[in-house]
């Protein structure tokens, strides 16, 4: 249903971003990046999560020497994050980073940017053009941001391809969703380059999620976006790369881990202890990998028909519950029950469905 905008691609280490590719999930590690044990053990949770190109940032000398070991030892393609100075770009493309990206709100020189286009062009490394709202001057209307970061977008580009350069992304980004929306519908129509999206300090994961669920949903249903980051403030990235497979799987456009389905509770609801019910159960998904849609239903108004349509799905109504899998329904199930014989369903449906992968 959603028709993808043509965009160019570019390599990043081993993965494609644009053009027919997958939409690619990044995020970025809170550690030291001079700490390069630290930050292998972070870009390996973060691979382990599903993340597929990692951003970490080189803010000075030393972190550029500990980017030597980190790329060695970890699998995942890296982006290094320059602001200031360029000579650190310069610094992390000779020790075989995936891509870099600058900003031109902090890197203004045109003598320095052409530095980091010239050693990026003799190694084939993609550039991603980072635009951020909190780099530029003051606007008073989310209009006037999105003019300028477009503006600003599109006078780097310039400045690049007049140097014959074209493995490029662009990134705009404000906290503001308004802002960021428009700048993107905006630079979509401007150039044929991959965009990667985000809506940059979109605060804790309660709100951030929703800020970045709305601005990259509503883009993404415009098909614009070749790779995304959900920027939220917490310690442990992995929930970047959670919410952002969400945003993903809501729209259809990735399929990964497990969805649940469960409903929200009212006064018709006849099973006692149903939130825990439906925490258990997403305890247990949240384990899986690969996708598989699950219903956990409280009564028999809307019960039946979520769980009909779902992979497995439990219609739970006073002391007793009927267990669909695929459309059918399977079996009945005591209260006492729910949890052990639903979940024994799930183990069910994929040994099926792995028996049918293999065949
Ligand atoms: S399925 Fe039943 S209990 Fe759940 S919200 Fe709907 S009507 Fe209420």
């Amino acid at each position: 249903m959603i028709r993808r905008r043509a965009s160019r691609t570019i390599q990043v280490g081993s993965i494609t971003v644009g053009g027919a590719a997958r939409i690619i999930v990044q995020s970025m590690t809170r550690t030291d990046t001079r700490d390069a044990r630290a930050t292998i053990a972070q870009i390996e949770r973060l691979a382990d999560s599903g993340c597929e190109i990692v951003r970490l940032a080189l803010p000075d000398k030393e972190a550029a020497a500990a980017l030597g070991e980190i790329r060695r030892r970890t699998r995942v393609p890296l982006i290094a994050d320059i602001h200031f100075d360029h000579r650190l770009a310069l610094a992390a493309m000779e020790r075989n980073i995936d891509q870099v990206r600058f900003n031109p709100g902090n890197i203004r020189e045109p003598v320095n940017i052409a530095a980091i286009v010239c050693m990026a062009k003799e190694r084939s490394i993609p550039l991603r053009i980072g635009i951020n709202a909190g780099s530029l001057p003051r606007h008073s209307t989310e209009k006037e941001l999105a003019a300028r970061m477009v503006e600003t977008a599109l006078e780097q580009i310039r400045f690049i391809e007049n140097l014959d350069f074209d493995l490029i992304e662009v990134s705009l980004k404000a906290s503001s969703v308004l802002a960021t929306i428009e700048a993107n519908k905006a630079i979509a129509e401007m150039m044929p380059y991959p965009i990667h999206l985000g809506i940059t300090e979109a605060g804790l994961p309660k709100w951030g999620a929703i800020r970045s669920a709305v601005g990259l949903g509503v883009l993404l249903h415009l098909g614009i976006g070749d790779s995304l980051r959900v920027s939220l403030t917490t310690p442990d990235p992995c929930e970047e790369v959670f919410t952002a497979y969400e945003i993903l799987k809501s729209l259809e456009l990735r399929q990964r881990g497990p969805k649940l389905i469960s409903c929200p509770t009212c006064g018709r609801c006849e099973v006692e202890g149903f939130y825990d019910l439906a925490r258990a159960v997403e305890e247990r998904l949240l384990r899986l990998e690969e996708p598989i849609a699950v219903a956990v239903m409280g009564c028999v108004v809307n019960g039946p028909g979520e769980a009909r349509d779902a992979d497995v799905g439990l219609a739970c109504g006073k002391g007793r519950g009927v267990i669909f899998k695929k459309g059918e329904k399977i079996r009945t199930v005591e209260e006492a029950d729910f949890l052990n014989a639903l979940l024994s369903e799930v183990e069910d449906f994929r040994s099926g469905a792995s028996a049918c992968a293999r065949e």
